[in-house]
């Protein structure tokens, strides 16, 4: 069959609401022309993230309704607690109320002045969480994988020469961890391969580094490797996700994502006398070991979410209707990264808008423009998000600009992501566009959430 069609039917409506062009510039201005600060009433169809916007299924509300919502050793907690370790086969488990309280605690514990963390690509809260201890994040992409264009089958990959270097250059006893982020979000959902993390366990071994692997897409990971890596193809993907978490020594997740639900995280690890010290810092500034950030019907959510997410007609559905969008969008002359990730379509701003200057963000252009002509709102994933200012003010650019259309699971059908696609072919100045924002404020971490914007443009 060609026809994609959603594995699940539809049991409660949420009414969005449809606005006109005139209303949704005067919303965007008002937003300092940051999406971020629209209210979420005036967009349409809002592909800002797939964060913590999964729509639960029946199996999740109704375990909701069966929660235990006692202080310590609730039910809730022991049914989550058993999922996780049968998934990680790791023996110390923390709930965190989302991903980046996970990481706030363990890169808090190996952090620190002088310490080096090296990975695939540091997401933007991984980063801001080592960089706000004094550490630094160096990513270690393979130069071909800057190749917008080129298909590699694996194109989330660290690169193994650069990480050898590296290592040897930084010294094992400076290196906090090496981190390996399935999907690579930051660069374009594009999956890791196993031969990959494999390879990476063993460098990690051979010099006493901590693996960690920051795995909230890990699901759709593990889709990715049972189609394009041999050894796996008769595997489950839930066998596949096993087999690559047996190869960590610490597990961050942000159960907004593959947990299929809307909040929540954890933090899992292997070592005794680290999990101690998380411990501590857990009940300092999430809650009891039990609990940890989360209420009782949280924790049962994730534990059913987890279970979901890996069933093959689900995650089929799923890759396959990010990669529909990102077709259609190809086929219309749209520079999209490819080949299509798992969770979201990427665009090159760069190339569609080749006139826009870096210092111009032509990517905050294309998420004004998308939200403008349709309610569609996207988000900028090139120099307002990880761009920096040097000592005299000037911009260092980020190695890309893109634009992500991040798919929410199991919420938007076909007819939805057809009206993306059509809004993309009434913006007026698609290609020709000369001219973007100037940033007027912006906060000095993740500045991307509260800048506000000046439009150079009529
Ligand atoms: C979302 C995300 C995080 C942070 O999780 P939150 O739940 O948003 O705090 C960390 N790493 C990656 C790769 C993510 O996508």
């Amino acid at each position: 069959m060609k026809v994609l069609t959603e594995p699940f039917r539809i049991k409660m409506v949420e009414p969005i609401k449809m606005t006109d062009e005139p209303y949704r510039k005067m919303a965007l201005q008002n937003a300092g022309f940051n999406p971020f600060l629209l209210s979420s009433d005036d967009v349409f169809i809002d592909l800002m993230t797939d964060s913590g916007t999964s729509a639960m299924s029946q199996n999740q509300w109704a375990a909701i309704m069966i929660a235990d919502e006692s202080y310590a050793g609730a039910k809730s907690w022991t049914r989550l607690e058993k999922v996780v370790k049968d998934l990680t086969s790791m023996p110390f488990i923390l709930p965190t109320h989302q991903g980046r309280a996970a990481e706030r605690i363990i890169y808090g514990l190996l952090g620190g002045k002088g310490k080096v963390f090296l990975a695939n690509s540091h997401f933007d809260t991984t980063r801001a969480n080592i960089e706000f201890t004094g550490a630094r994040a160096i990513d270690l992409m393979p130069e071909e994988s800057l190749d917008s264009f080129k298909y590699l089958p694996f194109k989330g990959n660290i690169d193994l020469d650069k990480l050898e270097i590296a290592i040897l250059e930084i010294g094992a006893p400076n290196i906090g961890a090496i981190i390996i982020t399935v999907t690579n979000n930051s660069s374009g959902g594009q999956p890791v391969s196993m031969a990959n993390v494999k390879a990476v366990r063993a460098l990690c071994s051979k010099h006493g580094i901590l693996l960690i692997l920051d795995g909230c897409r890990i699901a759709e990971n593990s889709y990715f490797i049972k189609q394009r890596e041999a050894e796996y193809s008769q595997w489950s993907y839930k066998d596949i996700a096993k087999e690559m978490l047996s190869l960590a020594d610490i597990f961050v997740m942000s159960a907004k994502k593959d947990g299929l639900v809307n909040m929540g995280g954890l933090l899992c690890l292997r070592n005794e006398e680290l999990n101690q010290k998380c411990v501590n810092q857990l009940i300092i500034s999430e809650g009891f070991t039990t609990y940890g950030g989360l209420s009782g019907r949280d924790m049962e959510a994730i534990a059913v979410g987890l279970e979901e997410v890996f069933e093959s007609d689900y995650l089929e559905y799923r890759i396959r209707s990010t990669a529909y969008l990102g077709e259609k969008l190809k086929e219309i002359g749209i520079p999209v990264i490819w080949p299509i990730g798992g969770h979201a379509v990427y665009i090159d701003a760069k190339k569609l808008f080749p006139k826009i200057p870096i210092e111009q963000f032509p990517g905050q252009r294309l998420v004004c423009e998308l939200y403008t002509v349709g309610g569609v709102r996207s988000v900028e994933l090139g120099s307002v998000m990880f761009g920096k200012n040097d000592s005299s003010g000037s911009l260092i650019p980020a190695s890309q600009e893109l634009v992500r259309l991040a798919i929410p699971r199991r919420v938007y059908t076909q007819s939805h992501i057809d009206y993306v696609v059509e809004v993309f072919e009434n913006i007026k100045e698609l290609t020709t566009a000369e001219k973007g924002f100037k940033i007027i404020y912006e906060p000095p971490f993740l500045r991307h959430f509260t800048a506000r914007f000046e439009k150079l443009y009529s």
